[in-house]
């Protein structure tokens, strides 16, 4: 018999979404035109909590966006991740400015404790703003990532960014759905409580326009402009009338069909990803050598992906993907750190041991939200039998 494929994470559209999908193409309203761009912004800010959201054409443009809003430009630094996706830190240079990269917690996101060290040890105040002291530039802002759907450790980095005078940028790309259901901010959700959060609609995402993202910001002044930067920039309805450099980063009508429908399985989707990453843990955790990773506490994740911690050395992450790929399951590792990047080498980096160790040893299992039990029981066979 043929071997099935698993793959890492896939889409799901068992949904209304060929039927929203068609109702747009019916109507020709395919651009960024017409109803539905509206409407899931509207469904989106309402799920998250927020007044207003702007779709836009992908993470990435939402997190350049943000970046814009923020006010961060040539000259400033700005505290990011190093271990993240490169698309976390790209839009720091679109706008100008350099990261300066910091290592992780155990939650996999940037650490506060680490961040704190760099900001009282390396950096002054003067005139209220912050100072980097070794290169003269003003920090500006911190980005932080909401890794695989863990919630960074937000209270810290809210009194940090209120003690330093930094912009507070939440990547939330791989975090819809997460919040705090205990604590100080119960209730509240990744991407909500900085100065602004970004979400992706990749294909891998929790959930997908195709490609798509999504800027919220708690000044409703930053959504508003976000929104002008997004669509040219453009003054008026008639006139072709431009007060800045605006971009092409709209979302499209089709797409936003497709997450409409989405949003309407959200919860069941994560849900699944629940389910699935106990299933995992209770058969994977403490056993052959392994770890499988949490989630942090008092908080409802939407664990977007799990990663299996090779503790024993004698699992080598390279060998482990290929015999697993052997298998037809793919999996892949964490990726690289951010300031090894032939871009990056130059700029400071800080704390990085704990990243280090986790992009030698973690490996990604698939975790679509189709996923079964019977393929989730078939990739833990392979990882027992290694
Ligand atoms: C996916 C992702 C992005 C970018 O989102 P796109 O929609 O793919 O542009 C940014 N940051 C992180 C951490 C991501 O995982």
């Amino acid at each position: 018999m043929e071997m099935k494929f698993i793959p890492l994470s896939v889409p799901n559209f068992s949904g209304n979404e060929k039927e929203y999908v068609n109702g747009a193409v019916v109507s020709e309203w395919v651009s960024t035109g017409g109803s539905l761009v509206g409407e899931f912004e509207q469904k989106v800010a309402g799920y998250a909590g927020m007044p207003a959201a702007v779709a836009c054409n992908s993470g990435s443009s939402g997190l350049h966006l943000a970046n814009l809003v923020a006010g961060a430009g040539r000259g400033d630094e700005v505290l990011a991740p190093a271990l993240t996706f490169i698309a976390a830190v790209n839009p720091i240079r679109y706008v100008g400015a350099e990261p300066v990269f910091i290592g992780c917690d155990d939650s996999l996101c940037m650490d506060p404790v680490l961040a704190e060290r760099f900001l009282s040890e390396n950096c002054e105040m003067r005139g209220g703003c912050c100072y980097n002291r070794r290169t003269g530039a003003r920090v500006r802002a911190i980005v932080v990532v909401h890794v695989f759907g863990n919630m960074a450790d937000m209270p810290a980095f809210l009194a940090l960014a209120k003690k330093y005078n930094l912009v507070l940028i939440e990547d939330a790309t791989e975090a819809l759905g997460t919040r705090y259901t205990g604590g100080p901010l119960a209730g509240r959700m990744a991407g909500t409580m900085g100065d602004a959060g970004v979400y992706s609609f990749n294909g891998n995402k929790i959930i997908t326009t195709g490609a798509g993202g999504m800027v919220v910001s708690n000044h409703p002044d930053w959504a508003e402009h976000a929104k002008y930067l997004s669509t040219q920039a453009k003054d008026d309805q008639l006139q072709f009338i431009h007060g800045e450099v605006g971009y092409n980063y709209r979302l499209t009508n089709v797409q936003a069909a497709m997450g409409l429908a989405q949003m309407e399985q959200l919860e069941d989707f994560i849900a699944h990803k629940i389910q699935m990453h106990e299933f995992y843990a209770s058969r994977l955790d403490g056993k052959n050598g392994y770890r499988v990773l949490g989630f942090r506490d008092g908080v409802r994740a939407n664990r977007w992906f799990y990663s299996l911690y090779l503790e024993d050395p004698r699992h080598q992450r390279d060998q482990v993907i290929a015999a697993l790929a052997e298998q037809k399951i793919q999996t892949r590792p964490v990726w690289a750190l951010i300031n090894e990047q032939k871009p990056y080498l130059q700029c400071e980096a800080y704390g990085l041991e704990k990243a280090e160790d986790y992009r030698a040893k973690i490996v990604n299992l698939p975790c679509s939200t189709n996923l079964t039990a019977e393929d989730a029981q078939r990739v833990v066979d392979v990882l027992l039998a290694l």
